[in-house]
Parts: C-alpha cells; structure tokens; sequence
C-alpha cells in the first residue's frame, strides 16, 4: 500500500507505527508546527530516485521554525542527509512527497513558543499528482482571506495556518471546483490553497510579489528562473487584482504537490480559450524534464538517494 513504512522520529529511523506524538501534544493542541514538502522524483532511465532542492527545502523549514521559536538541531545540509538515510531505508523506486515537521513537543496546558520542548520528525511515502485536473483546473475565488502575516507569519509554513488553508480548499472542492484562488486582505489575489499563482497576460508572467501574503516557494522560485532565463518569458512580481484573473491569456498554479497545473476556468469564466495556454504548456514540459533530471544544467537541483552499484571486474 502507498504509504510511509518508516520516519525520522526522536533522532533516528524507526517503524512507522513507533512514530507516535501524545493526545497532550503541544503542537496537536495549538498548532504549534511548522512543516515542508518535498517530492522526490523515480528515473526509470537511471534507475534513480531524485530529490528537488532539498537544501533549499530545509532552508525554508529552519526559517519557518525560527519564526515560531522551533529550534531545529541540525543544518539544512545535515536533514537533507537524514532525509537520504530515510528514503534509501524505504527504498522507493516511485514519485514520492515527503513531509518534514519541526514542532512544540511539550505534553501540557498553556499557549505559548517559549519554555516548551522541540522536536522533529520526517516521513515519506508515494505520491502522484496532488490536482487531478493538472492540465485543466477550474477554480474560484474563495470567500475566505488568505492569512495575513501580522496574524500568522504568512512566509512561514505554519501548521495552524493550514486551518485556513482547509477551508479554503473544502469550500471550493465541496462546491464543485478543483482549487480556489484566494485574496489577501486588501483584496489583492494571494494564492491558492497550497501553491502559488502565475497569469499570463499579453505574454508577460505576472506573480504576486513575497509581500503579498504568500507562501514563498521554492517552485515559484524555480519557476521565475525557468521562465526567464531559459523560456525568454518577462516575469514581473507585483500585486494583481481579480479582474486581472479574468482577463488573463492564461493562469496557472505551482508548489511541489501541484507542480504546474493549468487553470483553464474560474467560476462561469473560460481563462483565455478554455484550454491550457502555449506557455503553461511549454513551461509544465520543460518543469518536467528540469525535476526528472534531463536538463544537465539543473542536475544540481536534483540529490540522488541511491548510491550507484559500482560494476567490477
Ligand atoms: N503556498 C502554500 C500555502 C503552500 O502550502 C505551498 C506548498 N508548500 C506553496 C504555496 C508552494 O510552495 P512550494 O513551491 O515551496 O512547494
């Protein structure tokens, strides 16, 4: 069955069934977590399992600690290797999602980030697409607002903040959509659910800017890179308003669960023809080839967790 056998769980490889946290759990009562996704990708080809950007990954999930007062005892190079131990024990030969924690570890009463206990687990397991509808998604706007970093630290992958994520997605699901797109608080688009938003107008890529109330991620990061250096596509990142949405030629979501998926109608609008746009398309192409190893000048966005079998004579 698809799922973890095994996590990183108080400092080493143990059972999946042994990773337990307490009802009193601090971070079970509070929210009091923070928390990444990774994916790793299977090569047939190379009969090998790669991971996107870890160090990148685990970067984001130290700052993310940090802001929640979360003391990570490792460097983001140390996780990534703890990460390789854990998915080589797996031995999966599969696209694979993995799910670092750093949380408040404290079994008591009492909302706070200070004088409460640490801890960190990671687990894996496979993983497909997150959107079924990758290549055509229909959204709307949510009627809730996306959290605001003076609530929650936005640009922090906060656990409790997923509440609003939540919400977010099983309104938009319960009623009929794949995804929503979700507003800030002055009423500027922020995001979706889970992933960040690019449109294409007059074939330019737009962007809400990291002060927008986004998560900063890392395939959005990725993203800006591909487009421009390698795609000659201008991408500006400025506040976009919702009839922005509407008008555009194209519009598409992206994180590591969703990776590209192209939005194709929000609410009883067709985005451009209804169909994925041409650069959505070329861009999700090349976003593949980049995460599966064939482009040679982003390997080094790639971690091998095999150690190939040296062939002797
Ligand atoms: N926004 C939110 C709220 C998310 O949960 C994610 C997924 N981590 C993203 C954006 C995309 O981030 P990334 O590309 O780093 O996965």
């Amino acid at each position: 069955m698809a799922t973890a056998n095994y996590a990183f769980f108080d400092g080493k490889i143990v059972p999946i069934a042994e990773a337990k946290v307490s009802v009193m759990n601090h971070a079970f009562n509070y929210g009091t977590a923070v928390f990444g996704g990774l994916r790793g990708y299977w090569s047939d080809q190379e009969q090998q399992l790669f991971v996107f950007r870890p160090v990148d990954h685990f970067e984001r999930l130290i700052n993310s600690a940090s802001l929640m007062r979360i003391h990570v005892p490792h460097t983001a190079e140390a996780l990534r290797d703890i990460l390789l131990e854990l998915l080589r024990t797996e031995g999966f030969k599969e696209n694979c999602y993995v799910r670092p924690i750093a949380y408040k570890s404290f079994e008591g009463i009492g909302v706070r980030l200070h004088d409460v206990s640490d801890a960190l687990t990671i687990w894996a397991m496979p993983f497909g697409r997150y959107i079924q509808k990758e290549e055509g998604a229909h959204v709307c706007f949510s009627a809730w607002r996306r959290v605001d970093d003076n609530a929650i630290p936005a640009r922090g992958k906060v656990s409790g903040a997923y509440a609003n994520s939540a919400l977010i997605k099983s309104d938009a699901v319960l009623s009929g959509y794949d995804e929503a797109l979700v507003l800030n608080d002055d009423g500027h688009v922020s995001e979706a659910s889970a992933s960040n938003v690019f449109i294409i107008r007059k074939g330019v890529a737009i962007t809400p800017p990291v002060n927008a109330n986004v998560l900063e991620g890392i395939t959005r990061r990725t993203i800006i890179q591909l487009l421009r250096d390698d795609l000659g596509i201008e991408v500006i990142e400025r506040d976009i308003d919702r009839t922005e949405v509407y008008l555009a030629d194209e519009l598409f979501l992206c994180g590591t669960g969703v990776q590209i998926a192209a939005v194709t109608q929000v609410e009883h609008r067709l985005i451009g023809d209804g169909a994925m746009g041409e650069i959505t398309v070329k861009l999700r192409d090349y976003y593949h080839e980049v995460v599966n190893g064939k482009v040679a000048k982003y390997r080094d966005w790639l971690t091998p967790v095999y150690v190939p079998e040296v062939v002797g004579d």
